[in-house]
């Protein structure tokens, strides 16, 4: 029996967990490839012109798990991770999207809802139980199988707090890739070096194909970067205490007070928030965080994405953003600022 994860949303945060836990299950994973044309033009062609590019890409990369022979899709019905805090709402419909998008496979896909109290999702086997009763599994191998998932997936956490970007991290805690043979992003940092705070939602910056391998064009141009999984969960949380609003939408949040965080942190010298186009909890936070970028005196960039964002386009910005910050520091440096 073989389930397929999409390679796409919060397996960009969930992969080692997901992938632990069938394999404990006695049950073989695969994964869609990364996300390509063939991928991205399957889910542009399968969903509604306004929706956010990583939800269409979402559906091309189910479509490929179809065609790759994968007897159930894994499609979590994700509501929340933190008290009195929910996803947003397009993770909540996710599942129904894809039933009502394509109705031959409805009755191959798992849907566990997710309503856990903290990020780590172990904490409520009950929240499993449609796996426990579509693919047979006892209560107890479910459990068993949840908590060895939960180590592998604290590992990866603690891989991108010191500064491993996500699939280096995902790499070493699943045992595919030694420390030592990835580079770390925010070791210590040398003055004359520029940092940039890079905000983004995983599943878009992770994913070349949609942030146009972003991240890939900074450490090109020697710059490092640091984005929020890499900042501990306490001193994000730490950062929206008396906050007048905060984002309700979890990982909108998480952004929001990483964002704050690098407008305080010394040696980032400015921020860039790459943000899919139509995407509703991103246009309040980008704008707040924009107008307290003058507050801060921080430079902040928006790079807005979506299927037909050109990568001439970006190189030429982020070129641009990245050069006038080594201008203003070696200005501050010579004048001993
Ligand atoms: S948070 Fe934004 S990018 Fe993410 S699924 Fe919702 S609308 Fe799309």
């Amino acid at each position: 029996m073989k389930v397929g994860i999409p390679r796409a949303l919060l397996y960009h945060y969930y992969y080692p967990f997901w992938k632990t836990y069938f394999e404990e299950l006695g049950i073989e994973v695969v994964v869609s490839p990364p996300t390509n044309k063939i991928v991205m033009d399957l889910g542009v062609k399968a969903s509604v012109p306004e929706i956010c590019v990583p939800i269409k890409v979402y559906l091309g990369h189910v479509l490929q798990l179809v065609n790759m022979g994968a007897d159930w899709i894994f499609v979590p019905r994700f509501v929340s991770i933190q008290k009195g805090q929910f996803f947003c709402p397009k993770f909540m419909g996710l599942p129904d999207m894809i039933r009502h998008s394509f109705p031959h496979i409805a009755s191959r896909l798992l849907i566990p809802a997710i309503e856990s109290t903290t990020d780590d999702l172990a904490t409520s086997p009950k929240q499993y139980r449609e796996i426990e009763e579509k693919l047979g599994v006892t209560n107890a191998a479910n459990k068993k199988a949840l908590k060895k998932a939960e180590m592998v997936w604290l590992d990866f956490r603690r891989l991108s707090l010191k500064g491993y970007e996500v699939p280096d991290a995902m790499a070493i805690a699943l045992g595919t890739k030694k420390p030592q043979e990835v580079a770390v992003s925010n070791t210590e940092l040398q003055k004359d070096e520029i940092t940039l705070g890079v905000l983004g939602y995983v599943y878009n910056l992770y994913d070349s194909m949609i942030s146009l391998d972003v991240l890939s064009k900074l450490r090109e141009m020697n710059v490092k970067v640091k984005t929020f999984e890499m900042i501990p969960e306490r001193m994000l949380k730490e950062r929206l205490i008396g906050m007048p609003k905060t984002m309700f939408w979890t990982f909108s949040d998480k952004l929001f007070a990483a964002g704050y965080h690098f407008y305080n942190e010394e040696n980032i010298d400015g921020l860039i928030h790459v943000t899919a186009f139509g995407c509703g909890p991103d246009s309040m936070l980008g704008k707040l965080l924009e107008l307290d970028s003058v507050k801060y005196q921080k430079p902040f960039m928006t790079v807005r994405i979506d299927e037909h964002s050109g990568e001439n386009h970006l190189q030429t910005r982020i070129e641009a953003y990245v050069d006038m910050l080594r201008r203003k520091k070696q200005l501050n440096t010579q004048r001993g600022a």
